[in-house]
């Protein structure tokens, strides 16, 4: 062995030793309720195909269709040749569907938080972030070269301790400079506030109408990632900003497309000014092959879907299962209803047992470990979806009171 790999396999071994080690699985099947992996037939609560879209016959056809139209690839960047229809359409779709002035697309969540957030801040702007906001906003934060300040998880007075200190900063900035304390808009720091509306590890929500609250008072920006949420809540089935009201005060909303919509994607949804700013600057789009078209059509399949009546009708099943995950037993999110529920283990080691214990009654719920989460927060994390049956439901509370390692986490929700 060379060095090199020497010094890869001695790092292997260290994360080995702290239970931390991850594997691919291959899955030889589709994406469902009934997943094979190896020889092994097993009823998956683990992906973030919420509503079952992954697999639908609809987006199914709207991809083939594509690709039948428009090739497998898209030949370049969007901002060379590669801006096809698919693409096109499927912004049309997502301003309408969200009730925003206009939107664009990137080729996953992770490209549209590290495009957007590099092309707001710069080194003299500040970032403020919740502690639990999932890893691409965290890198894109650190790419942008802006302050990072982060506050407890959903803690307003937290927040708001932070937003005065980022006044004080411009304040004493702007006096030095002019001599008063009236700041030239183009010296003027920007503070950016990133929060999720539903939390990707433990299902559970941002305040969002006092963020807004506070943001407007302290004079911020808001930027709500619904990668959790789209399709999920609010009268449109929009999101939780939908639900929240405060949709017109939040500057930028984002999303994924490979969850409850179920193609792949992210995208950013807001006024004008922003996407054609995105178009002109965020180099994760402008730098970047366009999507396949296949992509772009399956993601479109998957918002009017959503939007229609066949939509609430499945955003209605996923929320009966989950009341009946509720109601059969003791998980549950206590503050919202929630397609995803942690079981939180702790231990790293024990959470990898609990699901290798799991997966021997034939459910598959993976074990989150660090990095995912906070070291010693190792949790199962529970999905459900809107395709489980009420039979599913009830397997899988028996297989979870069956699995020792998960009695007490379970007793003690
Ligand atoms: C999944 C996820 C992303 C990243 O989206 P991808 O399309 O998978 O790259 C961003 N934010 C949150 C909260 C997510 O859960």
């Amino acid at each position: 062995m060379n060095h090199f790999d020497r010094e890869l396999t001695g790092r292997l071994d260290a994360l080995r030793a702290q239970g931390l080690h991850r594997e691919l699985r291959r899955v030889d099947t589709p994406q469902g309720t009934r997943i094979r992996i190896g020889s092994r037939t097993l009823l998956n609560f683990s992906s973030n195909d919420y509503l079952g879209l992954a697999g639908d016959p609809l987006l199914k056809e709207a991809a083939i269709q594509a690709v039948e139209k428009f090739g497998a690839g898209s030949g370049a960047s969007r901002l060379i040749c590669g801006s096809l229809a698919p693409h096109h359409e499927l912004e049309e779709a997502l301003a309408n569907f969200k009730g925003t002035e206009a939107a664009l697309s990137f080729s996953t969540g992770y490209a549209t938080a590290i495009g957007t957030i590099c092309t707001l801040l710069g080194k003299d702007d500040v970032i403020v972030l919740d502690k639990l906001v999932h890893a691409c906003v965290v890198d894109a934060a650190r790419l942008s070269g802006a302050k990072i300040r982060v506050f407890a998880h959903n803690d307003l007075e937290d927040l708001e301790k932070i937003l005065k200190w980022t006044r004080r900063g411009e304040l004493c900035e702007s006096q030095t400079k002019s001599g008063t304390r009236v700041t030239h808009p183009s010296e003027r720091r920007q503070t950016l506030i990133v929060t999720e509306s539903v939390f990707s590890m433990d299902g559970d929500a941002a305040p969002l109408r006092e963020i807004v609250a506070l943001k407007e008072k302290h004079d911020a920006w808001l930027m709500v990632d619904e990668a959790h949420a789209t399709g999920l809540y609010g009268k449109n089935r929009r999101g939780l900003v939908e639900e929240s009201g405060a949709g017109g005060q939040i500057e930028i909303q984002m999303g994924t497309l490979g969850k409850a919509v179920g193609a792949s994607g992210g995208y950013i949804c807001g006024s004008r000014p922003l996407i054609d700013f995105l178009v002109n600057r965020a180099r994760s789009f402008i730098f970047s092959t366009a999507p396949v078209p296949a992509a772009a059509a399956a993601a479109t399949a998957g918002v009017r879907f959503i939007q229609s009546k066949a939509g609430e009708d499945r955003r209605k099943q996923l929320f009966e299962r989950i009341n009946e995950l509720n109601s059969q037993s003791a998980i549950r999110n206590p503050q919202l209803k929630s397609a995803i529920i942690p079981v939180l283990i702790g231990d790293e080691t024990r959470a990898v047992a609990a699901s290798a214990a799991l997966r021997e009654q034939g459910i598959f719920v993976p074990a989150i470990r660090y990095p995912t989460v906070a070291r010693g927060q190792a949790r199962l994390r529970l999905t459900v979806t809107a395709i489980h049956t009420a039979e599913d439901i009830s397997l899988l509370v028996a297989a979870l009171r069956s699995v020792r390692n998960l009695q007490s986490a379970i007793a003690n929700e």
